[in-house]
């Protein structure tokens, strides 16, 4: 179908320098979780985007040499003429569908300790690295300052070798290029230092020399913050912009965020689409090259309104890429409806903090196109239209059904509730979490036009009702509702008996249980469902203690950046936080915790308890089945499986895969046969 014609300024030709992109969305630098390491995953992957319709796509933040070592983070390379033939790949797979690659050129700073390389971290002040290693970087001297201008002209002469078309001087996110802007981090008291003329030295050196040695084959860009993010605000902010307009027309591209990454970067809970958009209004006006920008961007109509408004030129997109890689073609097909918008809970960037590849809660298929050949909109086709029944319609039953549905098979849903969603129907009504809904939404949109799944609401299935209909396939998605009795991570035998009092479920908060008094929420998880309901509680008028045997409240949203975020406002709520405790025992009228490293009890006197630890798979439809396996064969049936929270309790961006991964292998005996690796280029 061709475009809707409102939407053609997203679609003009833009000249950046040398080169021409053919439309107005363009894939940032973000991290891949695959670096240096896995060249042909993150081939395929970036390969995806430009299939998918962006214009440009670009790599992770790419070090220039080996002082610039993020270990144990991934991170691209280009430290030598061997690391060439790796980005080769990527390149030829963007270029194979007619965009743009793009490097983005990085020095670490005092953010690195060099872990693997053993380098000694280089930065402007000689602090102690920010990474948390006993070990302090060296102040960088004027010697150095020339080898880093040398790096940036050897690396941009590498990534023309390797086929880039657009290249980054990489100013922001505190990063060594960062540090000279700053004038908090820069003491210098030569050329480099003091005024905003001298700060920006460096990084108008750069491109000026970047430019004069390549300009006129690649186009160059800088990333820059369109704030200083410091306290002293306004003056600062100023100097920010003073020193954009002083190397104003060096870059073809500004890349403007802003200098707080929980915000750039922010979950949906906290930060909404366009959140960057007043401080790229005001840097607008300070600079005269394009401008390309993020913010969470999934709605077409506040694209466009960007790109009208003139606020920017292209629209930057890390997450809602990765969530939908084809998102540009939609638009330009007339398919909006289809498009699979971001929920922003970065389950992607924390795959990157825990040194795996990316993958995303919406897009089951991120990180899997080159070791399993996904593509997010191609699925093969069914061998012939069996029968497949899918039990339970929250993240797993709804994927599977979706995805069974796409091959072509004859796809029953049954839920048992009136509503389609299963866990989203609850997590989605917190404070803050409406996006998450975007999961069910989406599905129960694109089930809605398959004619070959049909829908049984309010159809609780047992095995019998099962072994009656007769499918082929059997799928049980039957989801894990939480535990009351404390079981979890820290306490592998149960603490709290069924039979006490005054005792709740998250799920009963959730739908609106608010007991009066005080209540304390034990949260042995460490994701966001205890904060989440905590704050619930307090908005409700309640008194709340948070007791935790972490560290910090909400431990694992440290790798998806929201933790700090999270901290602060039960802070400020004025709720009490308990760390390093250990829930050992609740008769209905007061907690016992004890010391996680002494063993000491604390009696703390409360009217109710939330424990929040672990839930219980659902598996009794499965279990029955297993008993009557006799009586398959007789039914048609071939194969029952156990998916998502009904088999093993997780993220919903893990319902969501193992609802995607049956669908595609529902008729293979080796499921779990091992997926290749990706070895060395
Ligand atoms: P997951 O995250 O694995 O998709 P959810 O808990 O979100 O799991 O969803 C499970 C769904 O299964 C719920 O909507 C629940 O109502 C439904 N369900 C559970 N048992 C049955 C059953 N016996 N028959 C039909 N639906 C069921
Ligand atoms: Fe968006 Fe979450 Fe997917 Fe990341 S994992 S792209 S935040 S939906």
């Amino acid at each position: 179908m061709a475009r809707d014609p409102r939407f053609d300024p997203l679609f003009q030709p833009i000249r950046l320098g040398p080169k021409t992109a053919r439309n107005r969305f363009y894939q940032v630098p973000h991290c891949s979780g695959m670096g240096y390491d896995r060249p042909n995953t993150l081939a395929a992957m970036r390969g995806m985007k430009a299939e998918g319709g962006w214009a440009v796509v670009c790599t992770e933040y790419c070090s220039i040499d080996p002082r610039s070592d993020d270990t144990p983070y991934p991170y691209a390379t280009l430290w030598d003429e061997g690391d060439i033939k790796a980005h080769a790949k990527t390149t030829e797979a963007v270029h194979r569908h007619g965009s743009l690659a793009g490097v983005e050129l990085w020095l670490g700073g005092d953010a690195v300790s060099n872990l693997n390389s053993r380098a000694t971290p280089i930065s402007l002040t000689g602090a102690p690295v920010m990474r948390v290693d006993p070990l302090q970087s060296r102040a960088l001297d004027r010697a150095d300052i020339r080898a880093i201008r040398r790096w940036h002209v050897e690396a941009a002469r590498r990534a023309v070798t390797a086929g880039f078309d657009l290249i980054y001087v990489y100013a922001c996110h505190h990063y060594l290029l960062h540090t000279f802007l700053s004038p908090i981090t820069n003491q210098r008291t030569d050329e480099y230092g003091g005024g905003p003329a001298n700060r920006v030295r460096l990084v108008k050196e750069l491109l000026t020399e970047v430019k004069e040695a390549v300009g006129d084959k690649l186009a160059i860009a800088t990333r820059w913050s369109a704030d200083t993010g410091l306290e002293t605000g306004a003056t600062l902010d100023a100097e920010q912009l003073e020193m954009a307009t002083l190397i104003d027309g060096l870059p073809d591209l500004w890349d403007v965020t802003v200098s707080d990454y929980a915000v750039e970067m922010g979950v949906s809970r906290f930060v909404k689409e366009g959140c960057l958009e007043a401080k790229v209004t005001a840097f607008r006006k300070a600079v005269t090259g394009p401008i390309v920008t993020v913010g969470r961007y999934t709605s077409p109509d506040s694209m466009l309104r960007l790109i009208k408004s003139g606020t920017a030129d292209m629209i930057g997109a890390a997450r809602p890429s990765i969530a939908d890689p084809f998102l540009p073609k939609k638009i330009a097909e007339d398919r909006l409806d289809e498009i699979r918008e971001c929920i922003g809970c970065n389950i992607c960037y924390a795959h990157n903090s825990l040194n795996a590849p990316i993958r995303c809660t919406q897009n089951p298929t991120m990180g899997e196109e080159w070791r399993r050949s996904w593509h997010p909109e191609i699925i093969p086709p069914a061998g012939d239209r069996r029968r497949v029944l899918v039990v339970g319609a929250g993240p797993a039953g709804l994927e599977a059904a979706r995805a069974l549905g796409q091959r072509g098979f004859d796809v029953a849903l049954a839920e048992r509730a009136r509503k389609l969603g299963g866990r989203i129907n609850l997590e989605s009504t917190l404070p803050g979490f409406a996006e998450w809904s975007r999961v069910r939404d989406w599905r129960e949109s694109q089930l809605a036009k398959l004619p070959n799944v049909e829908i049984f609401r309010e159809s609780e299935m047992t095995a019998e009702s099962v072994l009656e209909l007769g499918a082929a396939h059997v799928v049980i998605a039957t989801g894990a509702p939480w535990r009351k009795d404390g079981f979890g991570r820290a306490t592998p035998v149960p603490p709290i008996r069924a039979t006490v009092t005054d005792l709740y479920a998250p799920e009963d908060i959730i739908r609106g249980a608010s007991p009066d008094g005080t209540i304390l929420i034990y949260d042995d998880e460490r994701y966001v469902m205890a904060s989440a309901l905590a704050l619930k509680l307090i908005a409700a008028g309640r008194r709340v203690i948070y007791a935790t045997p972490a560290p910090i409240v909400s431990e694992w949203t440290s790798h998806t950046n929201e933790q700090p975020a999270i901290q602060s406002r039960l802070i400020k709520a004025g709720i009490r936080l308990i760390f390093g405790k250990v829930l050992a025992d609740f008769d209905g009228g007061a907690v016992e915790l004890a010391c996680l490293y002494t063993g000491d009890g604390e009696r703390i006197a409360v009217d109710a308890l939330v424990p929040v630890t672990a839930r219980r798979p659902e598996r009794a439809l499965y279990d029955a089945l297993e008993v009557r396996r006799a009586d398959w064969q007789a039914a048609g049936i071939r194969s029952v499986d156990l998916i998502g929270d009904a088999e093993a309790p997780g993220l919903i961006a893990h319902a969501v895969y193992s609802g995607h991964k049956l669908a595609r292998e529902i008729e293979r005996g080796d499921r779990d046969a091992t997926v290749p690796r990706d070895r060395a280029a």
